[in-house]
């Protein structure tokens, strides 16, 4: 099995980015159709989708917009349930079709607020695109998460675009704690 190391913690392979890619192939086709005749505009929650959302919108050929922002909420391995600011969401989104882009959901918090946050502009629809899942961390209703990469056991994982403090971001493939 292979194993890498990132500061303290060991982590094993748990999804290959041919896997990830694949996927994602499905769900850029799967809103090609969705949005046909639409101009959707992509906001990415920064940090840990950026990459997730470049591969994304590389299988979207519909005409589209793309904006990112941010927020802070999550420090080490477990959720501290704090919900900062929002950063940087475009002005503009009355009457557009928004797709909100998350690396993970876990208990849901952050989505929640960003959601909320946004539909208080007056969007046309809004629908979440996330690539990973925690079904059994989830404590918010989810409506409006239309698009999901992989649903995943409730551990901690690593790479592509998600981090263990800071580092881990520019591994291809996606990691699991071992729990060593
Ligand atoms: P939630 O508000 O849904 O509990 O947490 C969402 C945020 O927590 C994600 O955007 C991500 O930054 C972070 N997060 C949750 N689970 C994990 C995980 O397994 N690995 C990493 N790297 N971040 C996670």
């Amino acid at each position: 099995m292979h194993k890498i190391q990132v500061e303290d913690k060991e982590f094993e392979i748990f999804l290959e980015n041919e896997t990830i890619n694949k996927r994602i192939r499905l769900m850029g086709i799967q809103m090609n159709v969705d949005y046909e005749k639409k101009c959707p505009l992509f906001i990415g929650v920064l940090n840990g989708s950026f990459l997730f959302l470049a591969d994304l919108i590389k299988e979207v050929d519909i005409p589209c917009e793309v904006a990112f922002m941010r927020v802070a909420s999550y420090e080490g391995t477990s959720s501290s349930g704090q919900v900062k600011e929002l950063i940087g969401l475009p002005e503009n989104i009355e009457g557009r079709d928004i797709i909100v882009v998350e690396d993970i959901v876990d208990t849901g918090l952050t989505l929640t607020y960003i959601l909320k946050t946004i539909k208080e502009k007056n969007p046309a629809s809004v629908k979440v695109a996330s690539l990973l899942l925690k079904p059994s961390a989830l404590k918010y209703e989810m409506e409006d998460l239309a698009y999901i990469g992989f649903e995943i056991p409730n551990e901690f994982v690593v790479g592509y675009g998600l981090d263990y403090n800071g580092l881990g971001r520019n591994l291809i493939d996606i990691y699991r704690a071992t729990g060593a």
